[in-house]
Parts: C-alpha cells; sequence; structure tokens
C-alpha cells in the first residue's frame, strides 16, 4: 500500500474527515487535482482495498470508517449487509464545504464594491475560519506525521477567489492585489480592504516658508493633488529633509507618496504648480522604494546656493584661499548625538554686495549646509577658515542627484 494510502487509512480509522479535508492531508501529492477530487479518489481506493472480492471478505473496520466519513459506496454497502450507518460531520472542518456559500459571498462582494465605488482590477482572499478548526487540521497532520498537507484557509482563498475572479471579471493577485477581500468562513461576512499605492515623484519647493509637513506644507499640497484619487489618506516619504525656508530647485528632491484606501487607481497626469510646489516625473511604484528612497537620502549628492551675510569684510584672495581649500574636504558635523563627516567637493564664492556673497557648495547628502556657513557643531566650517562670523540668509537646492 503507498504511502498516501496507509497513511489516509490511518487518518479515516481514527477521524471521520471530508473529501475536501482528506485530500487536503496530501495537497503536494497530484497534479490538476482539486482537494475534492483527491480525496474522493483516496476513499475509492481505500473501498476497493477494503473489498476483497476474490475471497469474499472484507475489511469492516475501515469500510465502517469511510461510511462514517461520508462516502457513498461504502454506505451503500454496509447498508445491503444490514449496517446502517450514518456519516458523522468532518473531524476538521465540522462541515464547513458543504455550508459555504459560495453566491451569497459573491453577492456581498459586489454589493461592497457597487456601494463604496472601489476602483480595482486585481483581487486576493484571505479568509479566516475558527481557532478549533486550525487546532483540529494541525492536530491531524502531526499525529499522522504527514508533512504533504495544505492549509484549510489556502483552499478556501482559491475556491472564493476562483467564484469572485470568474463573477467580477478581475485578476487573482498573490503579490501585488489591489484589494484583499477578506471572507469570514464561519459566518459568510466580508469586507474589502483596499490596499495602498504608492506613487514615486520628484518635487521643487519653488518659494520660501514652506515645510514638508505640516499647514501649508509639501505634504498638504501632495495631498491635494492626489485628492483625483479619493485617497482615506495620503503619507510622503522624502529623500532627506529640508528646512521650511530653503527653495528646492532644479532637478528637485525625490519622494514616494504612501496614498493610502484610494477609491480610485489610475495616476492621473499631475504635474503643475500648487501653492509654490511642482511635482514631477510621477510614476507608480512599490512599498519597497520607500526604505530604498529613505535610506539613499544620505548618498544623494547635492548643490546649494547660499547667500551669506559676512561679518565683516574679507578680500578677494581670502575667498580664492576658501575655494582651495574647500575642495574635496572631508568636513565633521555633529547633528544630535551623531558625527558625521561629508565630502565638501567643490566651493565657490561670489561676492553680491555689503558683505554679502553668495556660495555655491557641491557636497555629500546629509550635510547640514547651514551649520557648515554659521559654524555650529562643524569642523572645518566658514567662520572658521575665514576667521569672520557668517550669517545664511537664503538657502536654496538647486541640484539633487539620484
Ligand atoms: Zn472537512
Amino acid at each position: 500500500m503507498s504511502m498516501v494510502i496507509e497513511k489516509a487509512r490511518q487518518a479515516l480509522l481514527k477521524y471521520p474527515l471530508c473529501d475536501h479535508c482528506l485530500g487536503r492531508l496530501f495537497a503536494s501529492r497530484g497534479f490538476m487535482m482539486s482537494n475534492e477530487e483527491r480525496g474522493r479518489s483516496i476513499k475509492n481506493v481505500l473501498f476497493m482495498e477494503a473489498l476483497n472480492s476474490s475471497s469474499g471478505t472484507y475489511d469492516e473496520a475501515l469500510l465502517l470508517a469511510l461510511a462514517r466519513s461520508g462516502h457513498r459506496e461504502s454506505l451503500m454497502f454496509l447498508r445491503r449487509i444490514g449496517r446502517d450507518i450514518k456519516p458523522q460531520v468532518c473531524f476538521i472542518c465540522g462541515g464547513l464545504f458543504d455550508r459555504i456559500n459560495l453566491g451569497a459571498i459573491v453577492a456581498k462582494v459586489k454589493e461592497l464594491i457597487n456601494t463604496s465605488g472601489i476602483e480595482f482590477s486585481s483581487l486576493q482572499v484571505g479568509s479566516t475560519v475558527s481557532r478549533a478548526i486550525i487546532d483540529n487540521e494541525v492536530k491531524v497532520s502531526t499525529e499522522l506525521g504527514i508533512t504533504s498537507s495544505e492549509s484549510i484557509k489556502r483552499e478556501l482563498n482559491r475556491i472564493i477567489g476562483k467564484a469572485l475572479v470568474t463573477e467580477l471579471g478581475r485578476q487573482y493577485s498573490r503579490s501585488n492585489p489591489d484589494v484583499i477581500v477578506k471572507v469570514n468562513a464561519m459566518d459568510g461576512s466580508v469586507s474589502v480592504e483596499v490596499m495602498p499605492i504608492y506613487v514615486e515623484a520628484r518635487y521643487r519647493k519653488l518659494l520660501r516658508g514652506i515645510p514638508q509637513v505640516g499647514g501649508n506644507s509639501l505634504a498638504r499640497v501632495v495631498s491635494e493633488f492626489m485628492s483625483q484619487l479619493k485617497p482615506a489618506s495620503t503619507v510622503i516619504h522624502v529623500a532627506g529633509v529640508e528646512g521650511p525656508e530653503v527653495r528646492v530647485l532644479g532637478s528637485g528632491r525625490p519622494m514616494v507618496i504612501e496614498v493610502d484606501r484610494p477609491l480610485n487607481r489610475r495616476i492621473p497626469a499631475m504635474g503643475g504648480v500648487l501653492n509654490g510646489v511642482q511635482l514631477f516625473d510621477i510614476k507608480l511604484a512599490n512599498k519597497s522604494r520607500v526604505r530604498e528612497i529613505k535610506s539613499r537620502a544620505g548618498e544623494l549628492r547635492r548643490i546649494y546656493r547660499v547667500l551669506v551675510k559676512l561679518q565683516g569684510s574679507a578680500s578677494e584672495e581670502q575667498f580664492k584661499s576658501l575655494e582651495d581649500y574647500f575642495t574635496n574636504r572631508q568636513v565633521t558635523q555633529l547633528v544630535g548625538r551623531e558625527r558625521r563627516v561629508r565630502l565638501v567637493y567643490r566651493l565657490r564664492v561670489r561676492p553680491v554686495s555689503g558683505g554679502v556673497v553668495e556660495l555655491i557648495v557641491d557636497s555629500q547628502g546629509g550635510f547640514s549646509v547651514r551649520r557648515f556657513i554659521n559654524g555650529e557643531g562643524t569642523e572645518p566650517s566658514i567662520p572658521g577658515v575665514l576667521g569672520l562670523g557668517a550669517v545664511p540668509i537664503e538657502i536654496d537646492i538647486l541640484n539633487i542627484a539620484g
């Protein structure tokens, strides 16, 4: 007797199991076969094993076990020899597969979708069953040392998923669904969870006085841009931080926008300027991009333009030697408790008027240009090398790589 058949025999002698639950114990065996078909086939083979027609004997215990598990031919055979056996409810699922009403589940999902107006093209099913079912399932597998089984949730997800995909005309997605249809298999109740979408974009801040988050902020403008998707909320994940007074120009700064529970999933052709913020290079991304752009923020080389008020006067020669000094120069900054070492690749100084100079600073990412200029926690710094106090008046980011 094969391993599958022997294990199945042991299982049925111990527990009444429906075709689904028996078949599921051997789910990794076979091909293009539902668990129900597999379970039924196994019961048929066991029935043949139980009846030895050449000798005219039969294995009564096995026939009783099969009949108890609802095997029709076993029930009929036993009835013919005067044994009227009542099938018992499945030890694992308690008859769940007979009770489950796919039509009603599909109808409820349809209604939910229609009333809420959710747009989606792919779905996944997440079903729940009682704790007792899970426990019984594990009990049977472990007692019999079966490692080929599949979980009941997986089978339910597949059966319900198939029905929904056919009825709704959408795709099933295991890895990246637009919605997750949650089904409580015990009472047939359903809910639809809309998955977030991730939109990658770059922004320019053309005006000063715009913080990244808070009132009248970049985040506020972004949520305005995203309102066409009708989300519950939006969150921005920005590659780096700039102060409210810092403009971001040139190539802009990258960010990922997390759009939570959008009713509409088509990214509109956005762009344009709103409250001094411009979004561009907008494209669909995925969740992993959030971590990527955040972790890379410190590496993104950037160019600043800073207007600086010097507290005293300096000569052209001093400016020239300042530029020479800050060529590929390592600068150490204390930011909170963190000691950061960053490279200043290049510095250009252009006197404007009345002690005001314009600096162009080309540096590594994660570098505080403000501290570099006022000298706070920075070594070497502009005031340190120049021997003059310096105050940044205006800061613009001209370019951020990456
Ligand atoms: Zn069952």
